[in-house]
């Protein structure tokens, strides 16, 4: 039988989440929840989802003429894991709701490492996740930083990572926030959180950070910087990186994220979707045990696949990562 999946919030992670559950052919999607019978619904209602709202709120589904097909609590009882795509935060206060219904629940990275007690990243940690009941995936920055470590360190030593990231403001369908004409330190407090968040899945890492909000939609840039243990190449950190399924290179002109985006419209990916990190090969400079690289990130959908390899994990549906990373890729088409 297929792991059954409630998608607890359907916006900007959860909707694509719940899609990608869709083309795996080991878990199906059970429902999604929504609050209110907005546009966002609709579509789901017209993608066949089934739609479950607060109880209070499914009348108004029913008068929006997309009937729910029960209560959020209701979904959760027919679940056999629960991905909380609710924003960060408010993962948090569901937590009662999956224990008392003995649910296994995965939270995105708005929440904090000890929501779970662990956080995920499928080539850094997929082995720790098997059979567990409370996941973290962790955000997109973080997953963006994990995907390249981990290769490295586990073929050169990483001794210390210094990152730089442009952070976009908000997604594109966000009307509410902004900067819309400003460079914001974002905090000015050093190091950003995404180092130390790093260490919630690669504890011996040494990482600092710093984040800057710009004024942009398009995904975030990252400027990387590692120290080694050993010597290396410009051509040996290509190498390991093109050995990484979820890294892309980026060239031939492009040297904006804007462009990355065309990419994925003409590869005709679902909502423009860059589901790997983007590097410049170009970019990878050595000096000494050194190096330094650009990479997009693209916020809306880098952690999606991440969280399929984590329902494959806890639900023991795969026991290795390379193969279940594997199994997700394809499915999706990446
Ligand atoms: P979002 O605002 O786009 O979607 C959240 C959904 O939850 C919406 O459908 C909203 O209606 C619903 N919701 C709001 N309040 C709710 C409540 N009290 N109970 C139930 N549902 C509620 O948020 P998002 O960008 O998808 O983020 C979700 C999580 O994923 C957050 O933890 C966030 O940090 C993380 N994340 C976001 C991004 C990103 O760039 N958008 C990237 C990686 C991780």
């Amino acid at each position: 039988a297929k792991a059954k999946i409630a998608v607890n919030g359907y916006g900007t992670i959860g909707k694509r989440v719940a899609d990608a559950v869709k083309a795996q052919d080991d878990m199906e999607v059970v429902g999604i929840s929504k609050r209110t019978p907005n546009y966002e619904a609709a579509v789901a209602h017209q993608l066949g989802y089934d739609i479950y709202a607060p109880a209070e709120n499914v009348g108004a589904f029913e008068k929006a003429g997309m009937p729910a097909a029960g209560s959020v609590e209701e979904m959760i009882e027919k679940a056999d894991l629960v991905v909380d795509c609710t924003p960060g935060g408010v993962g948090e206060k569901n937590k009662p709701l999956y224990e008392k219904a003995g649910v296994k629940a995965i939270w995105q990275g708005g929440e904090s490492h000890p929501i779970a007690g662990f956080s995920f990243n499928a080539v850094s940690n997929y082995e720790g996740a098997l059979g567990r009941d409370l996941v973290r995936v962790v955000s997109c920055n973080t997953t963006g930083l994990c995907r390249t470590i981990t290769p490295i360190d586990r073929e050169l030593g990483v001794k210390k990572v210094r990152a730089i990231l442009a952070r976009r403001a908000t997604d594109p369908n966000d009307i509410k926030k902004g900067p819309i004409n400003a460079i914001v330190l974002h905090p000015v407090k050093l190091p950003s959180h995404h180092g130390p968040d790093v260490r919630s899945v690669i504890p011996h890492i040494n990482i600092t950070s710093a984040a800057l909000l710009v004024p942009t939609t398009l995904m975030h840039l990252h400027t990387v910087n590692m120290e080694v243990d050993t010597d290396c190449t410009a051509e040996d950190i290509k190498k390991i990186f093109s050995s990484q399924s979820r890294i892309r290179f980026i060239g031939q002109g492009i040297t904006s994220t804007a462009e990355i985006m065309e990419v994925a419209r003409d590869i005709k990916r679902p909502r423009n979707d860059m589901w790997e990190n983007c590097i410049w090969p170009e970019s990878i400079t050595v000096d000494e045990k050194e190096f330094y690289f650009f990479q997009a990130i693209h916020q809306e959908s880098i952690v999606v696949p991440e969280n399929v390899d984590a329902i494959r994990a806890m639900m023991e549906l795969e026991s290795d990562g390379a193969k279940s990373i594997e199994k997700t890729n394809k499915a999706l088409g990446m």
